[in-house]
């Protein structure tokens, strides 16, 4: 089976890339696929949040640069059906090498072809830095679609447009024609807030049906799971968190294959509800038409 290759990105920091990164490849494990996490952040939370070490030699680096073969960095995780690429600090570095590059767009895409090629596995999810920097730029170039999570506050309004107009460019360009937004997610959702109905409002009204209707709501589990090493649907199976991210996965699994769609209620009962809540006279009027 053809292997779909997907960034999580977004600039802005702390939106919840990375748990949406290792909680997605979770739910998609937990449904029997097969996942490769690529953990593309020095940073490498997404390699701790999985339980492993950060190591020196560990990452993709080296395959960055045409040294080694990515797949000499694949390391499987103690999560059934997932495997990771770790990071550690050592990565910040291959962006100064890559930049010396022919193709300094193309390492990251170059560097996994020949995973791809083999059809190993479903799903390879790219975790980024909160930057747009060579390692994002060389994600959304490999990537056949990206997921942006955005948390739900006023800044994230702005740091969407610019996601938005930078996948535009790459796509015009031809650096990645077919380059696509898979979907929005919501995160960090608090429903008390005003201010968070407004943005999912603001933000459903520009970009439509690419925004996930499943909200990730804040949810303590969400935020301890990474200091045990787990997703959070080994950390508490149940918790607000675990709900809400097997829906997302289911959510993104159906709007793929909306054939193979379960008998399960409709979802979007809740983004519908916040649509309709009458909200302040005053848009949030902050992201550019295009
Ligand atoms: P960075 O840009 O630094 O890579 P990020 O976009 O990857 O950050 P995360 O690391 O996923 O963001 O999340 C930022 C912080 O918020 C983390 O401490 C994480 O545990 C916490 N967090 C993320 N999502 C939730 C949530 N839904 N509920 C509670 N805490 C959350
Ligand atoms: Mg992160």
């Amino acid at each position: 089976m053809a292997t779909t290759t997907i960034g999580i990105v977004n600039q802005k920091g702390g939106v919840g890339k990375t748990t949406t990164a290792i909680n997605l490849a979770a739910c998609l494990a937990e449904r029997k696929k097969r996942v490769l996490l690529v953990d593309l952040d020095p940073q490498a939370n997404a390699t701790s949040g999985l339980g492993l070490a950060k190591q020196p030699g560990a990452s993709l680096y080296p395959a960055l640069v045409g040294k080694q073969p990515a797949s000499a960095f694949v390391q499987s995780t103690a999560f059934p059906n997932l495997d990771i690429i770790p990071s550690e600090l050592d990565l910040s570095g291959a962006e100064v090498e890559m930049a010396r590059t022919d193709a300094y767009l193309h390492c990251v895409k170059e560097a996994l072809a020949p995973i791809v090629a083999e059809g190993r596995y479903d799903f390879i999810l790219l975790d980024c830095s909160p930057t747009l920097g060579m390692l994002t730029m060389n994600v959304l170039t490999a990537s056949n679609s990206v997921i942006l999570p955005i948390q739900c506050e006023y800044f994230a309004l702005e740091g969407l447009a610019v996601m938005s107009r930078v996948i535009r460019q790459l796509r015009e360009s031809g650096a990645n024609p077919t380059i696509d937004i898979e979907g929005i997610v919501m995160t960090l959702y608090d429903g008390r807030t005003n201010l968070a109905q407004q943005v999912v409002q603001e933000v459903v009204t520009h970009y439509g049906p690419k925004v996930f209707e499943t909200l990730i709501p804040r949810n303590i589990r969400l935020a301890e799971a990474p200091s045990f090493g787990k997703p959070v649907i080994f950390h508490d199976t149940n918790c607000t968190g675990s709900v809400a991210y097997r829906q997302l996965t289911r959510e993104f699994l159906q709007r793929r294959h909306p054939e193979q769609a379960d008998d399960r209620p409709a979802l979007g009962a809740a983004l519908r509800r916040i649509f309709d809540t009458p909200q302040p006279e005053t848009p949030l009027n902050v992201i550019p038409h295009s």
